[in-house]
């Protein structure tokens, strides 16, 4: 497997502006996110705070951050990160479509996440709770699964369970009507919690108790604590250092996952000063092994 110097999660502000600065230091560099550029930064009506492009429109600000990683020669992967390990002295990464990723460092700049985890979830995550279909979908071979998708987009992971899968529920989170394989019953209800004692045994919804054997969350992101086992927390936000160090060495965290004020320029910043600490990082690491 191909190990690159810096995986970067997100391209919002903090994301491109980290793999612009790693590929002026002339790090290998995998940058994962929407090759349209971050929702926060598109949807922007107007941007009157961001030095050097007055009155810009998000579209725009968009444009010319697409513009500048193309410039690099950075490409973006566009893939949903779903779960980073860290193996001491490198990380694996795992994406929606099942493949894994080496990186000497990983960079997140995720942005914040607005969700409130559904009752049930952290308790039940690896035991019945996923967040990938691709990666888990072989354990619900002949037995029972329900997809909460917050996008449309998972409509497709709905699909593919259908396929292994004996009975498949979904439970769109948004106002069009999902298009399915017919076998999938869709639930147009709010769920409420997930139960069991070891194992998920079923999810409660706001009309009726579903037995099930799991449950697939496809939200458009995943919260820092969840992505990154181990990773230190404080509060919603992760815990960083000014160097934009998290506690686990070699990854490094900025942009709105690292608290407030929730800001483009100061994502960018701490974007910029995310990749020289991952540089300085892979520096020291090479000059070690010599
Ligand atoms: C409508 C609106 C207007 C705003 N106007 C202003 C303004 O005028 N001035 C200002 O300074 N700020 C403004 N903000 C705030 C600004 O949008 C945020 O502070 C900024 O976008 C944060 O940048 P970020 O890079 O940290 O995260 P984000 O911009 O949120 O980008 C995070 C990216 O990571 C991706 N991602 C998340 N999880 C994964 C994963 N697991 N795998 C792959 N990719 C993932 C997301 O899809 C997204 O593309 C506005 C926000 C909104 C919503």
């Amino acid at each position: 497997m191909n190990r690159v110097d810096i995986a970067i999660i997100g391209t919002g502000p903090a994301g491109v502006s980290a793999a612009i600065t790693a590929a002026v230091r002339k790090k290998s560099v995998i940058l994962y996110g929407e090759k349209t550029i971050s929702e926060k930064v598109r949807k922007a009506h107007m941007i009157l705070n961001y030095p050097g492009l007055p009155q810009i429109s998000g579209k725009d600000l968009a444009g010319r951050l697409a513009e500048h990683l193309q410039v690099m020669d950075v490409g973006i992967t566009e893939m949903k990160v779903t779960m980073v390990y860290a193996m001491g002295d490198y990380f694996v990464l795992q994406t929606s479509d099942g493949q894994m990723q080496e990186a000497s460092s990983v960079i997140l700049a995720t942005g914040m996440v607005q969700a409130r985890p559904l009752p049930g979830e952290d308790e039940f995550l690896g035991r019945g709770v996923s967040y990938c279909v691709t990666c888990d979908a072989m354990f619900y071979q002949d037995k029972t699964a329900a997809v909460i998708g917050y996008n449309r987009q998972a409509e497709e992971e709905a699909d593919f369970l259908a396929d292994v899968a004996d009975k498949v529920y979904y439970i769109p989170m948004y106002k069009e009507e999902p298009v399915l394989k017919e076998k999938i019953e869709i639930l147009r209800e709010k769920p409420l919690m997930m139960f069991g004692e070891m194992q998920i045994e079923g999810l409660k919804t706001e009309n009726q108790v579903l037995p099930l054997d799991g449950v697939f969350l496809l939200r458009d992101a995943i919260a820092p604590g969840k992505l990154v086992p181990g990773l230190e927390m404080d509060g919603n936000h992760v815990k960083v250092s000014l160097k934009m160090e998290t506690n686990l060495p070699g990854l490094f965290a900025c942009g709105d996952i690292t608290g407030t004020p929730y800001q483009y320029i100061r994502a960018a910043g701490q974007g910029n000063v995310a990749a020289l600490s991952a540089v300085s990082y892979l520096d020291r690491k090479k000059r070690e092994a010599e």
